[in-house]
């Protein structure tokens, strides 16, 4: 179910958070990029377009820039705190620790000039063991610092977030980047205090992520998404070997829909993830592109018809953009042959991405590995054989009853239907 925002953003649908009645807008504006100081203008750009929701982290270097704009802008009247959403995250180096959590939500708080965030996320799908003091940080990080989730110590990290909303300095929690099967696991603690409002992950065209939205769906979870224009200017670490990366705003497919409305691929884009009932964060530092991701957005999708969203539906195909490179974002030259490029995709120490163990699949770095198929064992046999003696049995009696069909016929022709004597 959908509400809508009261006030300026009055446009802008939102979905609802859980039980709570907490809701967040379906277009939120994407800060990561942003550099310190495009900041003021992009953001007051986004203000002024009617965006209210803004996807912050201490990962992307300029939340103080974006929390002294917001501030200036309720100063000078233009929006009120309590018409923002504004989300930050736990980043990786702090979320093994509850004291460093605590410490780093203080830190946002601080930079964003706020007294509470709408929503703080566990940002990545591992956290990073805090160096000994006065050590430095060694890159590529030890792989022994690289610390992944199971389900379980993710578990251990929620409860201080959960204490975190106790305080009321976080209002709504959440996770990012954590597949279905993690989640599931997860959902299914038995003490949970706080259950996640939103699950915020890569979710464009290419990567659809259906069977989290249906999890999320299930339990009440908003989902976000990010990267949904196909993030076409991520970091270089991001577009090592290019040419794997399709463009997808390039897509054919996008494009006759966005010709056939007289729209943006953009819209289109970010129109069918709304339909599809997720929320979204696009990113821009340019004016134009600040106010058409809105409006251009808002006005496209609910009209984009059962086909576009066929069309558009059929370009699955589990592609990431930004999740492979934590895992091995090799340097640029080491696609340059075959042979370097195994070595690569299979060395940890050749790599200058995350893993927590050497030669983890990305799979395995965001979810959890699905269940085993049940052994082929005793028990599977004595099925098989127990099959195969039925199968001969009724074949041995649809024999017979036609052996006993067929001596009736020759008995009829025989005595005329007469009784044998
Ligand atoms: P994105 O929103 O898919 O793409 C942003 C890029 O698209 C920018 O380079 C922008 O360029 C360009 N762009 C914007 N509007 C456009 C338009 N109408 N036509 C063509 N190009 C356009 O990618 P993203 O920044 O990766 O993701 C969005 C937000 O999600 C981030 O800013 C961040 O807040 C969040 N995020 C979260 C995570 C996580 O781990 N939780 C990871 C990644 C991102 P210009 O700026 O030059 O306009």
């Amino acid at each position: 179910m959908k509400r809508t925002l009261p006030g300026a953003a009055a446009a802008v649908p939102a979905l609802p958070l859980g039980p709570s009645a907490g809701q967040i807008p379906q277009i939120g504006f994407g800060t990561w990029g942003l550099q310190p100081q495009e900041v003021s203008t992009a953001i007051r750009a986004a203000v002024a377009a009617g965006y209210r929701s803004f996807d912050c982290a201490p990962v992307y270097q300029n939340e103080r820039q974006v929390g002294e704009t917001l501030s200036a802008l309720i100063a000078e009247g233009v929006v009120t705190r309590s018409e923002l959403f504004i989300t930050s995250k736990v980043p990786p180096a702090d979320a093994c620790s509850q004291h460093r959590t605590e410490r780093a939500l203080r830190q946002s708080l601080h930079d964003l000039r706020t007294g509470y965030v709408d929503l703080y996320l566990i940002h990545w799908p591992f956290c990073v063991r805090s160096p000994e003091p006065g050590r430095p940080r060694p890159w590529p990080l030890p792989l022994e610092d690289q610390l992944g989730y199971s389900a379980e110590q993710l578990r251990e990290e929620w409860r201080t977030i959960e204490a975190l909303v106790a305080t009321r300095a976080v209002r709504h929690a959440g996770l990012a980047n954590i597949g279905e099967r993690r989640l599931a696991k997860f959902l299914a603690s038995p003490d949970l205090a706080v259950r996640p409002a939103v699950v915020q992950v890569e979710l464009h065209p290419y990567n659809q992520m259906r069977a989290l939205r249906a999890l999320c769906a299930s339990h009440g979870i908003a989902v976000t998404a990010y990267s949904s224009l196909g993030s076409p200017a991520r970091p270089a670490k991001y577009q090592v070997q290019a040419d794997a990366h399709p463009l997808l705003l390039a897509d054919p497919a996008i494009t006759q829909v966005a010709t056939a409305h007289g729209a943006s691929a953009a819209a289109v884009a970010l129109g069918w993830a709304m339909r599809r009932g997720v929320a979204l964060i696009p990113k821009s530092a340019h004016r134009e592109r600040i106010a058409s991701n809105l409006a251009g957005t808002l006005a496209l999708a609910p009209s984009l018809s059962p086909g576009d969203l066929a069309a558009i539906d059929a370009l699955e195909r589990g592609h990431h953009y930004l999740a492979a490179g934590w895992r091995c974002a090799c340097p640029a030259s080491a696609w340059a042959s075959a042979p370097a490029r195994r070595e690569c995709d299979t060395c940890f120490f050749r790599c200058r991405g995350y893993a927590w163990k050497r030669g983890q699949s990305l799979q395995e770095l965001l979810d959890d590995a699905p269940p085993p198929l049940p052994p082929v064992g005793l028990g599977a046999a004595l099925l098989l054989l127990a099959c195969c003696c039925a199968l001969v049995v009724c074949k041995a009696r649809r024999h017979a009853v036609s052996r006993d069909a067929a001596h009736e016929v020759v008995r009829r022709l025989s005595f005329g239907g007469m009784p044998p004597i």
